[in-house]
């Protein structure tokens, strides 16, 4: 045995990016992919089945976690995780981490969000939990600064970390700045060049355009 007795090793955090994707684009692989980096940390991408704070998908859950298959294909980094889509009822993100906090132990575990998403956290079902069970990392992203509301500012107050390191060391409850690349790409824009008959080639990752029944869905609306 070479580490002393009550000495542990750091535990390689784990991270997760929840989101509709529909469909995903390179602005969320590559955010995951130096959210990975910037934390060494395992990545993985939830989409929800029903997410609770916006309108139904315009892709199936079958037909979102098939892009992301195909997305993912090739590269060891990020991993797809489809337990929302498993569970009845809307995902809520509080009870996502609940279960992967009970299979983890005290492995540190980070919520990844964009700017956008974090400034509406209080909206969030039980919210406040979050931070009991998990570190949150903030993407900066393009186009989104939005104002934190008040409830927001004083709980972060005392949690913000400078340095992504300090994840390691503690199981939850700290909120970082992750400065990605920044990438204004959202589904939203993806998906009104789709429905014009457009061809956003560099906007998605190249597998979707792979399989002309992956983009379908999207496409469809034009005609329809
Ligand atoms: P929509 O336009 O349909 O609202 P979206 O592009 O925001 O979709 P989501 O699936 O809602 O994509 O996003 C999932 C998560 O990824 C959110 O936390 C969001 O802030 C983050 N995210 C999405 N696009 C980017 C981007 N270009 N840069 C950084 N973070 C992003």
């Amino acid at each position: 045995m070479t580490a002393s007795a009550g000495q542990q090793a750091p535990l390689r955090p784990l991270a997760i990016l929840g989101g509709t994707f529909d469909p995903v684009h390179l602005g969320h692989l590559n955010a995951a992919w130096e959210a990975a980096e910037l934390l060494d940390a395992e990545v993985r991408l939830l989409p929800a089945r029903v997410p609770p704070h916006r309108p139904p998908p315009v892709a199936g859950a079958d037909q979102r976690v098939a892009m992301l298959r195909a997305a993912l294909r090739g590269q060891p980094r990020l991993v797809l995780d489809t337990r929302e889509l498993e569970r009845d009822g809307p995902s809520y993100t509080v009870d996502t981490l609940a279960a992967l906090r009970a299979e983890q132990g005290a492995r540190p575990l980070v919520l990844l969000v964009g700017e956008d998403a974090f400034a509406g956290l209080p909206s969030w079902h039980r919210w406040r939990e979050l931070f009991g069970l998990a570190h949150l990392g903030v993407l900066t992203r393009p186009g989104a600064e939005p104002a934190w509301p008040e409830a927001l500012r004083e709980t972060v107050a005392q949690r913000l970390a400078g340095d992504p390191a300090i994840l390691r060391r503690e199981p939850a409850g700290r909120v970082v700045a992750l400065p990605v690349t920044p990438l204004e790409i959202s589904a939203t824009r993806v998906r009104e060049l789709l429905a014009e008959g457009r061809e956003p080639r560099y906007l998605l990752p190249a597998a979707l355009f792979d399989d002309p029944a992956l983009l379908a869905p999207y496409r469809a609306v034009a005609g329809g």
